[in-house]
């Protein structure tokens, strides 16, 4: 291994030994940069790769609400500003009750790449609170993101640091977040956050945006290997909002997802999630209180396997759109066996570094997250321009857009693998593109 790149892994994991997914996250992405940092010395000189595995800036703090028995609560809140080469800090809020300060690192990290792989000019971070919205009332999830938002005002702006959502937030609690953020700061800054409702500086397709990217840079794919969408089956995990956003798409392709997946279990659909009907119920589901995967199969007449995944399903393709590290070994070799031929992370590393590693030395196209599933902020990006410009885009136009930035994502990531000698690899190929553009921004603004 390139002695600067295992050194600074090495750094890294001293300095965070509690951060699994962090080191993750940063183990495959610095270990697919050796053919990078060998041809380009000054990197060292600059010290550029123990800037980039060290968050600018880390803030933690407390919120206190109170429940519907008029109890006080307490929960953890955090944003990561990772890295601002770019632009403004973006990316989404978590509210699960797994998040942790390895958690949303891993994510603010994978963000800086993906924010730079869209072409748009976003820095990378994420944010979020242990809060569990599960069960929760809608009064409570109000209660909750107003005390969130009194302390997290003080640190984001319009060109400063823009959070949306990610698991657990949607446009309810964006909207709450915004009220907040507004009685408290007096001004009209719709910038500020994105994913907004369209009533106030919405952009049309961004619920979509996240899934709809999944499946046009999966076109792309397919296009190169002279295959297609249309006929093929699809295994997804997840029923959120990147699950129905890729589930639509794949209708209108012609294509038919006939899994979905919970914390609690999966779905087998064998007819699809095609109707209108079906993939309109995803989103009551999401919306509801009790929020429960198996309210699908109850609806539907379908099988409900309770604890277990997806990945046993045979398919064409597969997508999980859940949590990280749903894909451990014992799942990529399903998969294999499945004879699934292409795998698109439509959630954030979903699958550990040995099942990618499993997945693509056993002929199984990989399209990794930070390329898959850029859409969602493209479009967000897209919102802040319209909310500078105080006008709304049609949504032939964000979807053009969308449709565009998705193709130079494939693109871009498919010719860094092929200049640096690495073939059809879009893993390597999205980290490579990513980190370049972050690279030289990094370079050119000196030490800091
Ligand atoms: P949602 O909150 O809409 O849905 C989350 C889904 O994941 C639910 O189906 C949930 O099921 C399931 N899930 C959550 N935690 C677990 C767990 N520990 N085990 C099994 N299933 C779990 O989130 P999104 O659809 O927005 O996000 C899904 C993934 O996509 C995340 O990795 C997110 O970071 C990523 N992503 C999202 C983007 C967006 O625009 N929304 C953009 C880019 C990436 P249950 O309710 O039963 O727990």
């Amino acid at each position: 291994m390139n002695a600067y790149v295992a050194r600074v892994i090495e750094d890294t994991k001293k300095k965070n030994p509690d951060q699994p997914e962090f080191l993750q996250t940063v183990t495959e992405v610095l270990t697919s940069l050796e053919n990078v940092v060998d041809k380009h010395p000054e990197y060292e000189q600059a010290a550029l790769l123990e800037r980039l595995v060290e968050p600018e800036r880390q803030v933690m703090f407390r919120v206190a609400w109170t429940d519907d028995q008029g109890k006080p609560q307490v929960n953890r809140g955090y944003r990561i500003q990772f890295n601002g080469a770019l632009g403004p800090y973006k990316g989404g809020l978590r509210f699960h009750k797994s998040v942790n300060l390895s958690i949303l690192k891993f994510l603010g990290f994978e963000q800086t790449f993906k924010n730079s792989l869209t072409t748009l000019p976003i820095g990378g971070g994420k944010g979020g609170s242990d809060f569990d919205p599960h069960g929760k009332s809608d009064a409570e999830v109000m209660r909750f993101c107003q005390a969130f938002m009194t302390e997290l005002q003080r640190h984001i702006g319009p060109s400063t640091d823009v959070p949306a959502g990610d698991i657990g937030v949607g446009g309810r609690e964006i909207g709450y977040m915004f009220g907040q953020y507004r009685r408290v700061r007096d001004s009209w800054d719709n910038g500020v956050l994105t994913g907004k409702p369209l009533s106030y500086g919405g952009s049309l397709i961004r619920p979509e945006a996240t899934g709809y990217g999944v499946m046009y840079y999966a076109d792309e794919v397919l296009k190169h290997e002279k295959d297609t969408v249309k006929g093929k089956t699809f295994v997804l995990s997840g029923y959120g909002n990147v699950a129905w956003g890729a589930a639509k798409k794949i209708a209108q392709m012609g294509g038919k997802a006939v899994t979905i997946s919970g914390h609690n279990g999966y779905v087998y659909d064998p007819a699809g999630i095609t109707t209108e009907e079906k993939l309109n119920y995803l989103l009551e589901m999401r919306a509801s209180r009790n929020a429960d995967v198996k309210m699908y199969a109850d609806k539907f007449g379908c099988e409900f396997h309770e604890g277990e995944k997806p990945w046993s399903v045979k398919a064409d393709v597969a997508i999980p759109c859940a949590t990280q590290n749903e894909i451990t070994m014992e799942e990529a070799k399903e998969i294999v066996g499945n004879g699934t031929k292409y795998y698109f992370e439509g959630a954030n590393m979903p699958a550990t570094n040995e099942a990618i590693a499993y997945l693509q030395s056993n002929g199984v196209i990989v399209g990794p997250a930070k390329a898959v599933n850029a859409g969602g902020v493209a479009v967000s990006a897209l919102e802040m321009c319209q909310n500078s410009e105080r006008l709304s885009w049609t949504s032939e136009e964000v979807d053009q857009k969308l449709k565009n930035i998705m193709k130079s994502i494939h693109d871009n990531s498919a010719a860094c693998a092929e200049e640096y000698g690495l073939g059809y690899d879009l893993v390597k190929g999205a980290n490579i593109a990513g980190f370049l553009k972050v690279a030289d921004a990094m370079l050119s603004q000196g030490l800091f």
